[in-house]
Parts: C-alpha cells; structure tokens; sequence
C-alpha cells in the first residue's frame, strides 16, 4: 500500500520510462502522453540535448544559493527569457512552479505599488472560472470553488469577473463587439470595488485547464489592457500554460499583441525536467521595488543553477527545432481531426484552443448547449477509457463557468501528423466506447 497520498480517482500503474511522446508504465504498456502531462512536457520526454545539459551542470554544481553567488546559468536564462519577451519586461525573477510565479507576481505588484505611494491598492481582480496555483494567495484569485472552498476563512478572496464564454452565450468570437462586451465586465467591477483599491487584474491569454482552452473573443484582451490603463490597475498574464510555445506563439498574449506588466511563466519552461518558473517584469517597476529597500519574498530553491542549466537547454531545443512553429502547424492538423470527429459525434459539442492547446467539449444537446448530467460522469470516464487504450488526456467539469465536461488535448510540440493520426484513432475509439 503506498505511503503517498496524492488525490487519484483510480489506482494508476506505475511509471517505467519515457521518450518523446510516449510512456511506458512497468508491465510494458505504452501510452501517448497526449496531454504533456499536464500541459508540461512540451518538448517531449528524454530529449538528449537537455539531459546532457543536466548532466554537464550536475558535474559543476548543482545548488549556489543565490544570496551567496550568482550563477551562470541563471544569468544566461534570464538573457534567453528575455529576449523572448515584450519590450520593456525585461527583469526575472526565478521560482520552482507555476503558483510560485503568480504568488511572487501578487506580493511583487503590491510592493511595486507601495513605492508609488498607493497603499490602498490592494485587491487582485482575476476570473472565473480560472486556476492559478495551490497557494493560498494564487488560491484568493482562482476562480474554482471545489479547490477554494474548504479554505474560504483563511484567504482573502478576491474580487472575479466572468471570464468569456462566448460559445455559450451564442456571441461571435471574431466579433470586437463580443470581446468589449466581456471585457467591460472588468471596468464595472473596478467602478464597483473602488478603483484605487484596485491593484492588479490577472487573467490567462487562453483559458487553461479551468475553461478548456477557451480563445477570448477578437478584441478582449486589448480591451482589458486600455481599462487597465485607464484606471491604473497592473495587468498580469499568467502564462503558466500558455508560454513557452504551446500556442503557437512564444507567449499566448503575442495572438492579441498586447503587452503586460507582469507576466508568469512556468510548466513548459522547465518542460517536465526540472521545477522552473518565472516572474517577468517591467523594468521601470523593479527598479522602484530595488530602489525601494528589494522585493521582500525569495524561494529557497529559485534560480538553482541546474535548473536554469535545464531551462536554458529547453529554450534552445524550442529554437533550434522549430517547436513553437511545429506546436502551430501540428495545432492546426489536431484541431481537424477534432472537428472531424466533432461531426461523427453529436456529443462533441465544441472543439476550441490554439496551436497544441485544444481541447472539446461534451454537451447533451449542441443548439441549447445543455450539459451531459454529472451523474454520466463523463470527464472522467472518458479520460479513464483513453487510458486504457493508451492515450492520456487531461478534462475538468467547469466550462464557461457552468458545469460541463471538457478535455485538453495538448500532446508535446514534437509531435508528428503519424502521430496525430495514432491520437485520433484512439479518441474515435474512446468516444464509441463512451456511448456504448
Ligand atoms: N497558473 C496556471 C494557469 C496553471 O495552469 C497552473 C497549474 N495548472 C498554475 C498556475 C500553478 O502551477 P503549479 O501547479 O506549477 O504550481
């Protein structure tokens, strides 16, 4: 019986070893890892180049703490980042995982603000549905009661706007009228909350695991930025998921080209091989927050030098394979093979996302939208009946704020069309399987 006691919903076999996209687990099975575990392993597993680069920094060092030296490989992945990012974000912040970047994001934006004599802001505005990290900080923004609630009396939850459900509300995505519509949900709640208590609002440039890849409407996310703007509130893009190339694009703001103050990045940047993840922001602002006394907030592990040595050797794969340009090209592919069994199934309602973020969703009727019961249990059956013809998915019951059955499938970005055909053979199959 095992000592550990993560939450699964049925007993998983035990992992042997990985290459690429697939997964062995001990009794020989393979499985397409078509979800990077959770979207993390973008650049698929064992790939040589990083674990030689692993193993030649092991060789060096593997720890400096970084208030007793700095590091090359730290110095070199914030070059590398950096050159990645908007003009004028040019200032990292190294952390272990995506909720240590947004945490560091929320007490940086604050401190930021007290050097500008603005005490009073303090509240975050994020969305629901939203996820963004386990900490009880990243906890007051996220946007899901079933991880929030039992901790309601221990953080301060903060304000939310619906995030866009266009496809639910039977609005145009491609409409700018659409994306002014939602996001003049955020100037509202500014006027209603006060707007100098307004510090931050924080939002994913796609929807994650919380929504299913859902694509903000034409016009949303340079809206956000003007009301931002307009009321001096910091914008914030948690880029957990959607950095690092998944989208097609380096960052998935770059779809939209609009530019944050802060930005948080994680999951595909150490890509499955070491815990990494980053704040990233302005330059003008660390500077205030330096000049100011420091940024009062550090991880013991941040910035470790094999870490960054892993980092470095991930962005450099991304690059010099093509990866985001792949995870564009493949994206499209996948997402005709999820249309074409979008029309062989009428339970498949919607098929959304951009580049290898994609997900569909389930729905009882496709006019009304109405959601499969809960008690059908289709989230996790078929995530249960994939597996077991060797194919890993990731699905949530959140869409769009109301209960529905959605499911990401976000293969790594090496994936080839052979492979894509491998993926979508198995889910035609699940689907039968599912319905029978
Ligand atoms: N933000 C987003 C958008 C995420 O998807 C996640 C993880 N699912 C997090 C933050 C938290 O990251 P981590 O689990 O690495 O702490």
């Amino acid at each position: 019986m095992s000592k550990l006691f993560y939450q699964t919903k049925s007993p998983r076999p035990m992992l042997d070893r990985a290459d690429g996209i697939y997964m062995w687990d001990t009794s020989g099975k393979r499985y397409i890892d078509g979800s990077s575990g959770a979207m993390v392993s973008n650049i698929g597993h064992g790939n040589p180049a990083v674990l030689s680069a692993m193993q030649a920094q092991m060789a060096q060092s593997t720890f400096g703490y970084r208030l007793h030296f700095q590091t090359e490989p730290s110095e070199a992945l914030a070059e590398k980042i950096t050159s990645l990012t908007p003009e004028g974000l040019d200032r990292v912040f190294f952390v272990s995982g995506g909720s240590e970047a947004v945490e560091s994001a929320l007490k940086f934006a604050r401190q930021y603000a007290l050097t500008q004599g603005e005490a009073q802001r303090f509240k975050v505005i994020s969305r629901y549905p939203s996820y963004h990290g386990a900490t009880l900080g990243a906890l007051a923004i996220t946007g899901y009661a079933p991880m929030t609630a039992p901790f309601d009396p221990m953080m301060q939850a903060m304000p939310k706007i619906p995030a866009p459900r266009a496809y639910l509300d039977g609005l145009d995505i491609d409409d700018p009228a659409t994306g002014r519509h939602y996001a003049d949900m955020l100037e509202a709640k500014i006027l209603e909350e006060g707007p100098d208590t307004i510090l931050a609002f924080i939002v994913e440039p796609i929807g994650g695991a919380s929504t299913g890849a859902l694509v903000p409407p034409a016009g949303y996310m340079q809206r956000i930025r003007e009301i931002c703007d307009q009321y001096g509130v910091l914008l914030m893009h948690d880029e957990v998921m959607t950095g690092g190339g998944r989208t097609g694009r380096f960052f998935g703001a770059e779809h939209w080209d609009v530019t944050p103050d802060i930005i948080a990045l994680s999951k595909g940047f150490g890509a499955g091989y070491v815990p990494l993840g980053a704040m990233i922001a302005r330059t003008d602002m660390v500077e205030a927050v330096l000049g100011a006394g420091g940024f009062i907030h550090g991880y013991t592990y941040a910035g470790n030098p094999l870490a960054c040595a892993a980092g470095l050797a991930v962005l450099n794969e991304i690059e010099a394979n093509g990866l985001t340009q792949n995870a564009a090209q493949m994206g499209d592919a996948l997402h005709a093979r999820l249309q074409s069994l979008m029309q062989r199934y009428p339970l498949i309602g919607d098929v959304r996302g951009k580049g290898l973020l994609l997900a569909f969703e389930l729905m009882a009727d496709r006019g009304t939208k109405e959601p499969l019961p809960a008690e059908f249990n289709a989230h996790s059956r078929l995530v249960d009946i994939a597996y077991e013809n060797g194919l890993i998915i990731y699905s949530r019951r959140t869409r769009g704020g109301i209960s529905g059955d959605h499911f990401l499938v976000c293969p790594p970005m090496i994936v080839t069309e052979a492979q894509l055909d491998e993926i979508a053979e198995i889910l035609d199959r699940s689907m039968q399987q599912l319905m029978s």
